[in-house]
């Protein structure tokens, strides 16, 4: 069984509705403000993390309850994104964040292939924007020889643990740790840059070591983030089992503070580990 058929966590394999829109670029703000769009080729996400901010952008209060239990594709994105291309709305040197309410590479795209549809299309169409990907699956691996292309890009991948078993209680559907770190390495291998996504950081089993792993992987950037004990806009609210884990592993703000002084410490003077919105800049 491969990364992409297997390494996806337990998964939620419902169908996805497959609706048209009448706009594929928004303009950027809050979190990722540094941006002028983000893309969103899918609404909703089958990985249903717990902690997910993007719950709150839900279209009504029924589907902010179930969060994670559905998901639309936006079939006409790779139209949408041709069109915006074509009429100057987007630009090359542009700053585009894909995804702040979905993953790009969450399970349907691997059957579906939109978020590789908007890409070609972008290709196509010779604009060649400052592209920050962000997702936490191996899918994405699929599609390197498009990444490959363009000229400003950083695949950002969360890596939120080194424990599987604290990474099962807020993200029991998507992929698990290894799989995350084996596609980093394989978009770094392929020239890809990648960003390592610490955010928020779950309990540690071994900080030290975690900080060695990371730092092998010799990321573009790095950025970290503690858990958010409330739900506020823009940040990811932490739900009351993930606060138990944390409480009962004695994993805090300044447990948080250490890891974060060894994982720098590990990554040397040349190497920042940013925190917060510092970490999510655009690609270079
Ligand atoms: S992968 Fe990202 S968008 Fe999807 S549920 Fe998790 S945090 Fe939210």
């Amino acid at each position: 069984m491969s990364d992409l058929d297997g390494g996806l966590g337990r998964g939620k394999r419902a169908g996805i509705a497959l609706v048209d829109e009448r706009s594929i670029l928004t303009l950027a703000s809050g979190f990722i403000r540094r941006y002028q769009y983000t893309l969103n080729p899918y609404s909703g996400c089958r990985f249903a993390c717990e902690y997910c901010y993007a719950r709150s952008f839900a279209p009504t209060p029924a589907k902010r309850d179930t969060w994670g239990d559905w998901a639309s594709a936006k079939q006409n994105a790779a139209t949408l994104i041709t069109k915006a291309c074509q009429d100057g709305t987007l630009r090359s040197g542009d700053t585009v964040y894909m995804s702040s309410a979905t993953d790009p590479y969450q399970p349907a795209e691997h059957r579906l292939g939109l978020t590789r549809s908007v890409l070609l299309a972008i290709l196509a169409a010779g604009v060649q924007p400052r592209l920050t990907i962000q997702t936490r699956s191996p899918i994405v691996t699929r599609d390197i020889d498009l990444l490959q292309q363009f000229d400003h890009i950083r695949v950002n991948v969360s890596v939120t643990t080194d424990s599987e078993r604290a990474r099962l209680v807020p993200q029991a559907s998507a992929p698990a740790i290894g799989v995350r770190l084996r596609a980093l390495r394989a978009l770094r291998e392929a020239g890809v840059p990648i960003g390592v996504a610490v955010s928020p950081m779950l309990p540690m089993d071994d900080v030290e070591t975690f900080a060695h792993t990371i730092a092998g992987l010799e990321a573009a950037e790095y950025v970290s983030q503690y858990m958010q004990p409330r739900s506020r806009t823009f940040a990811a609210g932490t739900r009351p089992a993930t606060l138990r884990m944390a409480r009962e592993d004695g994993w805090g703000l300044r447990q948080y503070a250490t890891a974060r002084a060894t994982i720098q410490r590990v990554l040397g003077p040349s190497r920042q580990l940013r925190e917060g919105d510092e970490g999510f800049a655009p690609a270079d």
